[in-house]
């Protein structure tokens, strides 16, 4: 009798933005290809495949510490362990990662995942290093229907960012923006929609310039529409948009395209515009809110979420102050708040040794940020009870397995009892309860 070869397994650690979530769904999906079945136990991987962030500081040393236990396994263990490193951290530090870490056998960067099979299999026989960019299309985008298979789907449309937001390290990381042919998008989004999908977001770190590099290829608002027309298809989202770049034509979507979720994240990052201009950012408070207005009058109750960056080098309290009235004035229904990270090798990293905000002060202001959002959220969510709303059921309930989850138009989590059949459809529901994170309600009569 023949013994069956044991079933390779891939333990994953990924940090970051949505980006590498759809990066890792990727990778998981070709591995998948040569036999390799994921699991939450490291100790029982024969891969260990981390995805790094190099946007703040914090994700870079969970890398280290990550490497740390993984160097322990692999000495400990009884068979052998490769340890790869993706990500944007792989991509801007491969060299020096491989050259400090012996633990460490495969290191590549987000344009290499189209080869993560060969790189795997290249590296149980010697250490290997693969930090090559493509700016051809036809290679650089993975299809994100290797992956995928539920009611909501993301669909990769741009790689890499051409702008140079004094603090970001994306650009460093992830290259030059590059757009995928629009009928490239257009036929996976098709592919998905047959497979079930009935959600679709479109991904890129500047949505709002695609196609703009590409000769004959239509813009992001012509991509919006010929995506809304595929039928079967509910909703579409995108992200991320860039307030410079968010053209008239985009924000007439929201009041044409039906299927366009009423819904738009647009980061904001400072309300201040001395803080705006040292961002890099191109944008003034005042455009800001022009946008804020045109978008709220093409589509009625338009959720709007923003992403703010406090204790920026040389950020005054006037200058917060600014950014705390911005959000009273706009009353995001959500942001991410962070504080500023200086990043290798950009500007904003130059400012912050001159005109560091003291880490305690940074601190001090990021919490009364997110007090004032906390209740703005708590308030925008209450306003929900009592209303019937319509909902893409897409899942169960994290807090219940036995009810359904979905989400609206405007984007926030609703759970309630129903039925499987309701699975991938849209169902009227009565919001009884509002939580800070999701509203909970009954099937409407
Ligand atoms: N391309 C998107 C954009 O323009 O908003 C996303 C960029 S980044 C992955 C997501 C968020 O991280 C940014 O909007 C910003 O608020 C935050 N961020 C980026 N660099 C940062 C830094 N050096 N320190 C603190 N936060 C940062
Ligand atoms: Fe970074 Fe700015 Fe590009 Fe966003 S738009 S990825 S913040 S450089």
């Amino acid at each position: 009798m023949t013994e069956e070869p044991p079933v390779p397994r891939v333990f994953v650690q990924t940090w970051g933005c949505q980006m590498n979530d759809s990066d890792t769904g990727k990778m998981l999906a070709l591995l998948a290809k040569d036999g390799f079945v994921p699991t939450d136990l490291p100790d029982e991987a024969d891969l260990l495949l981390v995805n790094t962030c190099a946007v703040r500081a914090k994700p870079e040393h969970k890398l280290f510490s990550f490497l740390g236990r993984a160097a322990l396994l692999k000495r400990t263990a009884d068979r052998p362990i490769l340890l790869a490193v993706a990500g944007c951290i792989a991509q801007r530090d491969g060299a020096r990662l491989l050259a400090e870490h012996p633990e460490v056998d495969l290191v590549f960067g987000p344009d290499a995942i189209p080869r993560v099979r060969e790189l795997v299999e290249q590296a149980r026989l010697r250490r290997v290093i693969d930090l090559r960019r493509t700016d051809d299309p036809s290679i650089a985008f993975v299809p994100d229907l290797v992956s995928r298979g539920g009611v909501s789907a993301l669909v990769t449309i741009q790689k890499g960012c051409d702008n140079h937001c004094t603090y970001c390290a994306v650009p460093l990381a992830r290259g030059a923006e590059t757009s995928r042919a629009s009928s490239a998008i257009l036929s996976e989004v098709r592919a998905l929609v047959e497979r079930g999908a009935r959600d679709i977001t479109l991904l890129g770190q500047n949505v709002d310039s695609y196609g703009r590099k590409r000769a004959g290829e239509i813009s992001f608002a012509g991509l919006l529409r010929e995506v809304a027309a595929v039928p079967g298809l509910l909703r579409l989202r995108f992200m991320t948009s860039h307030p410079r770049d968010l053209s008239a034509d985009v924000v007439d979507c929201y009041a044409k395209l039906e299927k366009l979720g009423a819904h738009l994240h647009l980061p904001v990052q400072s309300g201040s515009d001395r803080i705006l201009r040292r961002m890099g950012r191109g944008v003034t408070r005042e455009r800001y809110l022009t946008l804020v207005k045109s978008l709220r009058e093409a589509r009625t109750g338009i959720s709007l979420t923003t992403d703010f960056i406090v204790g920026f080098p040389g950020e005054t309290e006037q200058d917060f102050e600014d950014s705390l009235a911005l959000l009273e004035e706009v009353r995001f229904d959500a942001s991410f708040s962070f504080v500023f990270s200086p990043r290798p090798k950009t500007p904003a990293q130059v400012l912050h040794l001159r005109e560091a905000v003291p880490a305690s002060v940074a601190a001090k202001r990021l919490g009364r940020l997110q007090a004032l959002q906390l209740e703005i959220s708590r308030a925008s969510q209450a306003a929900f009870v009592g209303r019937e709303v319509e909902v893409l059921v897409d899942g169960t309930s994290r807090q219940d397995a036995l009810e359904l989850s979905g989400r609206t138009s405007c984007f926030r989590t609703v759970n309630f009892q129903g039925t499987q059949d309701m699975m991938g459809r849209l169902v009227r529901v009565r919001i009884d309860t509002a939580g800070i994170n999701s509203l909970h309600g009954l099937p409407a009569a």
